[in-house]
C-alpha cells in the first residue's frame, strides 16, 4: 500500500472513531435526558383551587393586612398602638389556635407560641415569620397600602408577601387542623418578629428564650422562596422554591501600620497604599462559584419539567457543568 493511501485509511479510521465516540456521548446524553423525570407530580395550577374574594380566609388575611405594623429604625417613631392590636386581632380570628397554644411575648410585641405535640420529648419544629412591614412614605401606590383592596383577583397591601402571607397561612392551617382534631407528632413553635425589617432584637431574644428553656429545634423554617409562577428554565407549572441556604456576607477589619513621613517623599509602603493593596487582593479572590447538591437537585427538578434542550443540558452536568 502507498504511504498516501495508508495515511488516508488511518485518517478515515480516526474520524470514524471520533465520530462513534461522539455518537456514544450523544446517546448517553439522550438516554439521561429521557430518564429525567420530576420526583413529584405537578401541583394544581395557581388559582385553580385558590381562595377568592369573599372567602373567609381572605377576609381574615385582609384584616391582618389592614393593621399598619410599620417598624422604623428609630423605635420612638414606631406607632405602638398598631402593634398592640396585633395579638388581640389574631386571637379573635383564630380562637382555637390560641386556646391550644401557649403564648409568650418577646420584647413586648414579638410572638413565640408553642403548639404542643403528641410527644414533646422530640425536638420541635420552629416556623418563623415577621409581622412588621417597611414604611410606605415617599412611595407611590396605586391602591391604599393598608386598604387590602382586591383588584382583579389580587390583594394590594404592604406586607401581603413580606410576610403576613406566612402568618395567615400558618394560622389558617393550625386553626383548620385543630378543628379537625389533629395534634402534631412533635411540638411546633411559631415565632413572629415585630422588628425584623429593622434588625431588631426579637429574633435574637427568642433564640435566647428557647435556649434558656433547653429547647433545641429539629427544623427551623423562615421566610424566603415562594410558589413561583414565573419559573426559570421555561417551566410552565408553578414551583414552590424552598431555600436551604442564603447568600451571606463577611465583615473584615483591616489595619495597616507604617511609618509616618512627609507627603513630598511618599514611600512604597505607606499605610493607605498597603490598605489599597489588601482591598485589591481581597477583591481579586472572590468566592469560587460551585454547584451544590441542593442546586443540582433544584436544577434537575426544574429541567425535568422543561423542554428537551434543558433536559439534555441539566441531566448531563457531568459534561455541561
Ligand atoms: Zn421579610
Amino acid at each position: 500500500m502507498h504511504a498516501k493511501t495508508i495515511c488516508k485509511v488511518l485518517g478515515g479510521a480516526a474520524a470514524l472513531a471520533a465520530g462513534s465516540a461522539l455518537g456514544v456521548v450523544g446517546a448517553v446524553c439522550a438516554v439521561r435526558a429521557a430518564k429525567m423525570k420530576p420526583s413529584r407530580p405537578d401541583g394544581a395550577p395557581l388559582g385553580a383551587n385558590g381562595y377568592h374574594a369573599g372567602d373567609d380566609a381572605v377576609g381574615r388575611f385582609q384584616e391582618l393586612l389592614r393593621i399598619p405594623t410599620v417598624s422604623r429604625d428609630d423605635p420612638v417613631l414606631v406607632d405602638r398602638r398598631h402593634f398592640a392590636r396585633w395579638v388581640p386581632t389574631l386571637r379573635r380570628l383564630y380562637p382555637l389556635t390560641f386556646a391550644a397554644c401557649e403564648l409568650h411575648m418577646i420584647d413586648e410585641f414579638g410572638i413565640l407560641m408553642r403548639w404542643p405535640g403528641v410527644n414533646s420529648a422530640f425536638d420541635p419544629i420552629v416556623m418563623m415569620a415577621h409581622h412588621d412591614v417597611v414604611p410606605v412614605e415617599g412611595q407611590v401606590w396605586e391602591h391604599d397600602p393598608f386598604g387590602a383592596e382586591i383588584v382583579d383577583g389580587e390583594i394590594w397591601a404592604r406586607g401581603s408577601l413580606d410576610t403576613k402571607c406566612i402568618i395567615g397561612a400558618f394560622f389558617e392551617a393550625a386553626e383548620h387542623l385543630i378543628r379537625s382534631g389533629y395534634t402534631p407528632p412533635r411540638d411546633v413553635w411559631y415565632f413572629s418578629s415585630n422588628a425584623e425589617e429593622t434588625s431588631g432584637p426579637a429574633a435574637r431574644d427568642a433564640v435566647a428564650w428557647l435556649r434558656d428553656h433547653d429547647i433545641h429545634p429539629y427544623l427551623v423554617l423562615d421566610e424566603g422562596g415562594a410558589v413561583a409562577g414565573d419559573t426559570p428554565l421555561g417551566v410552565k407549572v408553578p414551583v414552590a422554591m424552598v431555600g436551604v441556604s442564603e447568600k451571606g456576607h463577611v465583615d473584615l477589619t483591616v489595619t495597616a501600620h507604617a511609618d509616618g513621613g512627609h507627603a513630598s517623599t511618599p514611600t512604597d509602603i505607606d499605610a493607605p497604599r498597603l490598605l489599597a493593596r489588601v482591598c485589591e487582593h481581597i477583591a481579586a479572590h472572590p468566592g469560587i462559584p460551585c454547584f451544590t447538591e441542593a442546586l443540582d437537585a433544584t436544577l434537575a427538578e426544574l429541567a425535568s419539567r422543561s423542554s428537551l434542550l434543558y433536559r439534555l443540558v441539566f441531566s448531563n452536568l457531568w459534561l455541561t457543568r
